[in-house]
């Protein structure tokens, strides 16, 4: 692996790097960050947690001239990781000023428009919030010469790509595009040859593998044992840092009232009926260690860099097998050792199936000691069909 230096760096933002502690370039800022430095558009895809906010800050920073207009549009698909690459960009502008500004919604326009006046070399924002400025004429990208399109994967299912194809259409046609999707669906694929000028491809491992320091193993129980088994499960782990994932904000709210009765945790949630101010106190915290169980829907959640997660739960199997390798992404981040339990009940056995089939691998069932359950048939562990899925991109080796 080259070091950091090898990979034409400029001085300040090397000094940077070594100021966060990082020893030597993970294999996605080794591959990005030269072609970067060289002008290349880059098309990257890699699993969260692997540095590629670095991959494409690092070199943009170096890039960056000076300019009385924002020279640089990072587009993100969540407030939260928004508000995470603004503080990675702000670490690695260390030693050279650079003026930032995030833009978000659930927050008020003032503030944001205080930002703007105050010429932002950066923007940062979610597609949305970002419209709105640019509709009311808050912006100028006349002289926006980089364009980062990062989880695009996840814009796509929240359904941001029209607001995101409207974005591009007012930057300035010549750029620089940096664009990252954990997975290459059809439509992401379309919008990249649209977006993109001859990229250079940046793989890191294969799409669908989570991380190989994660141990997996499904829980099954009864439906009407659920939330008994996931306590139970809570109690009887010895974590220090904890995410669930709730299909539903409903699900999320009930379990967190539950939580909050286990002796010795402190449980937040993280959902977007939550206001912004108790969301980014719930972020902080679980960060801090106030919190030590956070419980998020999946779409609050994805993406967030909450190092030191020790077990991930899944209250239900996911119903995309892509959500799981995201949701397991937290934990086993950087290297660290990590669990990641999900539980699984008689009517999401298909859904197992297609997340085993997905990941290529077969999950463990596990029984919980000392746990009296109701019905033990789903711990027979018959194996599942593998529920066809038409639409899954064929599997890419490198
Ligand atoms: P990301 O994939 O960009 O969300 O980064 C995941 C985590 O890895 C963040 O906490 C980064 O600060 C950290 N990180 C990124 N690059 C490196 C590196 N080269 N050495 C050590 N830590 C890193």
């Amino acid at each position: 692996m080259p070091s950091f230096a090898e990979l034409g760096l400029s001085g300040p933002v090397l000094r940077a790097v070594t100021k966060a502690n990082y020893e030597e370039p993970t294999p996605i800022q080794a591959q990005a960050i030269p072609e970067a430095l060289n002008g290349r558009d880059i098309v990257g895809a890699s699993q969260t947690g692997t540095g590629k906010t670095a991959a494409f800050s690092l070199p943009i920073i170096c890039r960056m001239g000076l300019s009385t207009r924002p020279q640089c549009l990072i587009l993100e698909p969540t407030r939260e990781l928004a508000a995470q690459v603004e503080d990675q960009l702000n670490l690695f502008a260390y030693y050279k000023a650079l003026n930032v500004v995030l833009l978000h919604g659930g927050v008020g326009y003032g503030h944001q428009i205080e930002g703007l006046a105050n010429k932002p070399d950066v923007i940062i924002a979610t597609p949305g919030r970002l419209l709105d400025h640019l509709e009311k004429g808050n912006i100028d990208l006349s002289e926006m010469k980089f364009l980062v399109l990062d989880e695009v994967d996840r814009m796509l299912d929240m359904g941001f790509l029209p607001d995101v194809k409207r974005i591009i259409d007012q930057c300035p046609k010549e750029r620089q595009t940096l664009f990252f999707s954990a997975t290459m669906p059809g439509a992401i694929q379309t919008l990249a040859n649209w977006a993109l000028k001859d990229p250079v491809e940046v793989e890191i491992g294969e799409r669908r593998s989570p991380a190989e320091t994660v141990t997996h193993a499904f829980f099954p129980v009864g439906m009407d044992q659920r939330d008994d088994l996931i306590l139970k499960l809570v109690e009887k782990t010895g974590f220090e840092s904890m995410m669930i994932f709730t299909r539903t904000k409903k699900e999320a709210d009930a379990l967190l009232a539950r939580l909050k009765e286990i002796e010795g945790t402190q449980p937040t949630a993280l959902h977007s009926d939550i206001k912004q101010s108790d969301r980014t106190k719930a972020l902080q915290g679980f960060r801090d260690g106030t919190f030590n169980i956070i419980v998020a829907t999946d779409i609050a959640a994805r993406g967030l860099d909450i190092s030191g997660v020790t077990h991930v739960i899944n209250y239900r199997v996911p119903e995309n097998p892509e959500d799981y390798v995201h949701r397991i992404g937290r934990t086993g981040r950087a290297q660290q050792e990590g669990d990641a339990f999900t539980i699984l009940t008689a009517d999401e056995l298909e859904q197992a199936a297609a997340v085993e089939h997905y990941i290529d691998q077969k999950i463990e069932r596990k029984k919980l000691e000392d746990f009296d359950y109701n019905y033990t048939a789903l711990l027979d562990d018959k194996p599942a069909k593998p529920r066809r899925r038409p639409s899954a991109p064929k599997r890419r080796r490198r």
